[in-house]
């Protein structure tokens, strides 16, 4: 199961950022009334009417769109001064209302040229149109209204500016169809064409401003609707105006027929239009694919993670900390391990789970590691809501950022106190098999003292005073002498039992010589059974070299000892190489070993057989079990009664 990473963004649709559009309208806005004003003063007639012959921007109108553009640039600030918007609201709502009297009535404040005289305009000097004047008292009575906390004056504001918005659209429109068709059509000629282009970005910038009410605001959301009707928009205004240009201009030339131009316009207007939706729907399409396969995708990551949350919740102790340590997660294991209910622990600092186990020093080393955005691995002893103690084999991952900083730690874990337990007991048990081991050596070795004299009197006694003893006293001692030689063996045993592997080193041996050097140790009494012994080629191996020849040693033995009596002794040793050990195999013909023996036959001193059947201490497998240990490895019996015993044991490689 792999996780594979699926990239959401794909940009199909044109994006607008609302903030840079409404600077850039305010920066626009100040620029060109910077410029005018510049054009007034130093008599620059290009920059008050662009368009050669056609209307100037007064001085006045340049002068409030500096206004405006302060306006809309204060509207912007976090902290936005209603104050001084007001204050600038009502002077460009008085200058409007003053420019616009004169228009109506005899009275005349005479601020048309006040600053500036205008020499360019026959009628009406300096004074703004009537549409210039109306669109300011439109701007500064919906810029009133935006401050106002009631929602209705909002609503009226944000109508206002779009009638402002229709009203410079409709002027730029007549403009660019009357300069280019040199049509004599003309509803606000006395309007500048810059003055209908900035008007039309206030109207723009202002809706903008709004978030939901603003005529606009549906051009700057983030869903399907929103962003075709952005690739829309531009096509929709731009399409009539470029084909009634077209219209015009072959009107105006006689090329056509007024009812063939207009023919020609619809199947225009038709055919384009058909054109340009047949490529959105293409594009809309391809979209939709993109977007099922992104969809089908996340649904699998989907899954896989589910999965994958699965599983961790089943095996996993699961908490999310904060940087501070405050818990924000745990799942269902946490909760059963630690006796914490979710509503407990959550909101709680992660020092509560603390067992007092731990130094400062590794709490410390610990956060030094996870806050450098490394991740720490450890064993911790924690405690739960009842003051019982339980370890937990841990893992804390730190997640960063995007800025790269730490926002959160998970820490997974699992539950290793009983581990932690049975490594302790098994410590405790090698330290009392090796307190085992040296009292046997002690014993062992001490023993040996006394019964040397026992020995050494009882031969006395036999040797000088059997003629003084009668029948029964002989035979006495002669019990005496064999039980003491019997205990002799056995303490022997013992003893090299528990020297097995002391200051031993591994060499590396021939498996083959090994068998070799047995074999002969065994000649006579191979010879006097007539064994047959078979080997496989043995390898070559690091062992430790006394001890590993004295097993194959008592194995082979047993299996010439345990002979079925009317068969000849057939012995075979094998070997063979899995993965990283080796499996050696003594197999023989003899008598075989019940089932319900196999295990106990490894045990010090167990024997199946009395002396009298079979001689022997009963510590030779004991003795192999030791020597296999030693070595890393295992030894198990396969047999059946009657039909011969496979002894199998295994040395891993080194
Ligand atoms: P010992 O050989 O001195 O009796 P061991 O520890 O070597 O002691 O063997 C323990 C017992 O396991 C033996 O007494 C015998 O009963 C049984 N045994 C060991 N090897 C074999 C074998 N190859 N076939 C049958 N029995 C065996």
């Amino acid at each position: 199961m792999i996780l594979k990473l699926v990239n959401p963004k794909f940009k199909i649709y044109p994006q607008i950022n609302k903030k840079v559009l409404i600077q850039g309208s305010a920066i626009f806005i100040l620029v060109v009334s910077v410029l005018v004003i510049i054009g007034w003063l130093f008599k620059i007639r290009m920059l008050l009417s662009i368009v050669p012959g056609a209307p100037t921007m007064k001085f006045n109108t340049a002068l409030s769109f500096l206004i405006v553009g302060t306006i809309i640039f204060l509207y912007l600030k976090k902290k936005k001064s209603s104050m001084v918007i007001t204050l600038l609201s009502i002077f460009l709502c008085s200058v409007s209302i003053f420019t616009l009297f004169p228009y109506f009535f005899e009275l005349s404040f005479n601020i048309d040229n006040l600053i500036v005289s205008d020499r360019y305009s026959r009628k009406f000097p300096g004074r703004m149109s009537i549409a210039t004047t109306i669109c300011f008292l439109v701007f500064s009575t919906a810029s009133l209204g935006k401050l106002s906390k009631v929602k209705s004056f909002q609503k009226i504001s944000d109508l206002l500016v779009l009638g402002i918005g229709i009203v410079s659209l409709q002027v730029i429109v007549t403009y660019i169809l009357q300069i280019l068709a040199k049509s004599s059509v003309l509803v606000f000629n006395s309007m500048a064409i810059h003055t209908a282009i900035l008007f039309l970005l206030i109207s723009i910038a202002f809706s903008a401003m709004s978030s939901k009410g603003g005529y606009t605001y549906l051009l700057y959301e983030n869903h399907t609707g929103s962003k075709l009707a952005r690739t829309l928009v531009p096509f929709v205004i731009m399409l009539p105006i470029c084909l009634s240009f077209l219209l015009l201009f072959v009107l105006n030339n006689e090329w056509i027929t007024t009812d063939v131009s207009i023919s020609l316009y619809t199947i225009a207007y038709t055919v384009l239009s058909l054109l340009y939706l047949y490529h959105l729907t293409n594009r809309l399409n391809k979209a939709d694919i993109k977007k099922k396969q992104l969809e089908s995708s996340l649904y699998n990551t989907n899954q896989e993670l589910m999965q994958f949350k699965y599983a961790l919740d089943k095996s996993s102790i699961v908490m999310i900390n904060d940087p501070r340590g405050i818990i924000e997660y745990v799942n269902d294991k946490f909760c059963e391990i630690s006796k914490f209910t979710r509503e407990e622990i959550l909101g709680k600092s992660e020092k509560v789970l603390r067992s007092g186990h731990h130094s400062k020093n590794f709490h410390r080393k610990m956060y030094e590691t996870i806050s450098n955005g490394e991740v720490w691995l450890g064993g911790v002893k924690k405690m739960d809501k009842y003051g019982v103690y339980y370890w937990v084999q841990t893992a804390v991952i730190p997640f960063k950022n995007k800025s790269g900083d730490i926002y959160q730690y998970l820490t997974i874990g699992q539950d290793i106190t009983r581990h932690k337990w049975l490594s302790s007991q098994y410590e405790n048990l090698k330290l009392k098999t090796k307190e085992m081991e040296q009292f046997t050596y002690i014993a062992s070795h001490d023993l040996q003292e006394p019964l040397r004299t026992v020995k050494g009197m009882s031969n006395i006694l036999q040797q000088e005073y059997s003629n003084k003893l009668d029948k029964d006293g002989n035979a006495c001692l002669e019990y005496i002498t064999s039980a003491t030689d019997r205990m002799s063996h056995l303490i022997k045993a013992l003893l090299d039992y528990s020297r097995i592997g002391i200051h031993q080193k591994r060499e590396k041996i021939d498996c083959n010589e090994v068998i070799d050097i047995v074999c002969k140790d065994l000649a006579i009494i191979i010879k006097e059974t007539k064994t047959v012994i078979t080997v496989d080629p043995l390898p070559t191996l690091l062992v430790y070299p006394m001890e590993f020849r004295l097993l194959l040693q008592n194995l082979v033995s047993n299996a010439i000892k345990f002979r079925q009596e009317n068969k000849t002794p057939k012995i075979h040793i094998g070997s063979e190489k899995k993965d990283k050990i080796i499996l050696f195999s003594v197999k023989d013909n003899g008598i075989g070993i019940e089932k319900k023996h196999k295990r106990i036959i490894f045990a010090i001193f167990k024997r199946l057989h009395s002396l009298d059947e079979f001689e022997g201490t009963g510590i030779g497998l004991a003795h192999s079990e030791k020597i296999v240990h030693l070595h890393g490895g295992e030894i198990w019996v396969d047999s059946k009664l009657g039909e011969g015993s496979t002894f199998y044991f295994t040395i891993p490689l080194i």
